[in-house]
C-alpha cells in the first residue's frame, strides 16, 4: 500500500511553497527575499522527497504484484501436471506417480515421488531389475528406487567342498 502521508506530505509542502511564492510578490526587503526564497527551495524539496519515495513505494508494489503473479502461474501450472498423474502401488507398498493412461500420446511413465512433492517433474529411469523388481533413478535429485514385489532370491546353493 503506498503510503498516502507521503502524498498528503509532498501535497501540502507544495501549498506552501504556494503561499511563500505569492507572499514575494512586493516584497522590498533583500534579507527578507532572501529567507522566503530559501524557505521556498526547502519547501519544494521536501516535496520532491515525499513524492520521490511514495514513487519508490509503488515500484515495490508492482514488484510484489508481478511476483505474485508468477506464483499464481506456477500454482496453476503444477496443478495441471498433477491432474495428469496418479500415486500407484506398484507392488509390494512401492510407490510412483504414474502419467494417466488416455489423456495424452506421450509414452508411459513414473515420475519421482521425492521431486513431485516439491512441485518439481521428473521422469524416472530405468538402471536395472532384478526379479519382479525394476530399479529406477532419478535424474533431478538423483534417487533410487526399487519398485514392484519383492521375490525373495532362492537360496543360494552351497558347494561343498571337496573332503580332502
Ligand atoms: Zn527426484
Amino acid at each position: 500500500m503506498v503510503d498516502l502521508s507521503l502524498l498528503a506530505g509532498a501535497a501540502s509542502s507544495l501549498r506552501i511553497a504556494s503561499d511563500v511564492a505569492s507572499s514575494l510578490v512586493g516584497l522590498r526587503d533583500h534579507q527578507l527575499l532572501q529567507t522566503k526564497v530559501i524557505e521556498l527551495q526547502r519547501l519544494i524539496l521536501d516535496a520532491q522527497s515525499s513524492a520521490t519515495s511514495a514513487q519508490m513505494q509503488q515500484m515495490e508494489l508492482v514488484q510484489q504484484i508481478r511476483d505474485l503473479q508468477k506464483e499464481i502461474e506456477a500454482f496453476n501450472n503444477w496443478q495441471a501436471v498433477t491432474q495428469r498423474y496418479e500415486l500407484v502401488d506398484m507392488g509390494g507398498d512401492t510407490f510412483s506417480y504414474r502419467l494417466k493412461g488416455n489423456l495424452t500420446d506421450e509414452p508411459a511413465h513414473l515420475l519421482c515421488t521425492n521431486c513431485f512433492e516439491d512441485r518439481r517433474k521428473s521422469v524416472l529411469q530405468r538402471t536395472s531389475s532384478h526379479g519382479t523388481q525394476k530399479q529406477y533413478q532419478c535424474p533431478a535429485c538423483k534417487s533410487t528406487y526399487w519398485l514392484g514385489q519383492h521375490t525373495p532370491s532362492p537360496p543360494r546353493q552351497v558347494r561343498r567342498s571337496s573332503e580332502w
